[in-house]
């Protein structure tokens, strides 16, 4: 079984019920879910058979509560989750618009769960086959030191690197989080990135170029996730494969990225063919948009196995 460690933000999140709702008058909210990137993938990890940590902290208080009851529930290793008695949980507000674009309103760094650390890197990194880090962690100095404490510490010990960058646009004039971004992409041996993330770090004009850069620099996989339209594999010294979006109905977006990684890590590491990981992440992802809330969507190995028969036999 593969041994994976996650680090960064555990969040609750509201979804607003109607699209284009205001966040300046009353209305009505959807959640708590329980949410935060790198929460996400743990969970799915998990939930598709690897031995998963999840490091991170929330507060003494029913949001953290809920966070942890799910990720417990779903086979997560809690070890490393501190309950800051002192805080409370963070919470983000989401809303989409018709356009299909969506908006966040964090309450992230001030809180609880904006005070994440590894704070033994020894103990948290003894038998692990890979960490995963995440661009939307780095939303503060101490995160982003948190974050690169574990990058450097898996890197002296021989431990991979899979990293998202997960880009915050509004984050992308802060100096420090455009520097960490792109040293953790620089050493990383697993990328998995939206479309255009990596023109964005690398300044080069395509993804299949900032893929081939990333491979030749000694990643052993880059993915790029394409929402609606699928996912593309690139392997050093082999042909891109692309695997097209399945046709499902698009409730809720947030959390499918994650919940690809999710598959896609748990599988790999666990000894699959990197194509046929990306096979199933690509499902898992669009289990995951027929839900409403990050995590709702989330599967078992045995569900999308289930639903794999299903797909090949209607095809
Ligand atoms: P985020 O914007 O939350 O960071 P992401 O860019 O990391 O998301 P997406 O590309 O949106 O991730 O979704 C991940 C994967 O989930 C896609 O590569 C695809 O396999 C699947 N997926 C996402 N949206 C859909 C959809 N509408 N229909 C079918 N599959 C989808
Ligand atoms: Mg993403």
């Amino acid at each position: 079984m593969a041994k994976l460690l996650c680090i960064g933000e555990i969040l609750v999140e509201m979804v607003a019920e109607q699209v284009d709702q205001s966040r300046r008058e009353p209305g009505h909210w959807i959640g708590p879910f329980p949410s935060g990137a790198p929460a996400i993938l743990a969970d799915q990890a998990a939930l598709c058979g690897a031995e998963v940590s999840l490091v991170g902290t929330v507060g003494a208080d029913e949001f953290g509560e809920s966070c942890l009851a799910r990720l417990r529930a779903s086979g997560v290793g809690l070890d490393h989750v501190r309950v800051d008695e002192h805080g409370t949980t963070s919470v983000a507000f989401v809303k989409y618009s018709v356009a299909g674009s969506r908006s966040f309103i964090f309450h992230l760094a001030e809180s609880a769960s904006g005070r994440f650390r590894l704070n033994d890197l020894d103990a948290g990194l003894r038998g692990v086959d890979c960490v995963h880090l995440m661009g939307s962690s780095a939303f503060s100095t101490g995160a982003v030191d948190a974050i690169v404490d574990v990058f450097d510490g898996a890197a002296a010990r021989g431990i991979r690197v899979s990293f998202d960058p997960n880009i915050r646009p509004e984050m992308l004039t802060r100096t420090e989080y455009v520097q960490a971004l792109r040293r953790i992409l620089g050493g990383a041996q697993l990328v998995l990135a939206s479309e255009g993330e990596l023109q964005a770090l690398l300044g080069e004009q395509s993804d299949s170029a900032c893929a081939a850069q990333l491979t030749a620099g000694g990643a052993e996989v880059v993915v790029i996730k394409r929402g609606a339209r699928g996912a593309t594999l690139f392997l050093p010294g082999h042909d891109e494969v692309n695997v097209p979006g399945l046709a499902v109905d698009e409730v809720d977006p947030t959390g499918a990225g994650d919940c690809f990684g999710g598959t896609f890590l748990a599988l790999y590491l666990g000894g699959m063919e990197a194509s046929e990981a990306l096979r199933y992440a690509n499902l898992a992802g669009a289990m995951a948009v027929e839900q409403r809330g990050p995590m709702s969507g989330n599967r078992s190995i045995a569900d999308l196995r289930a639903a794999a028969r299903q797909t090949s036999r209607r095809h």
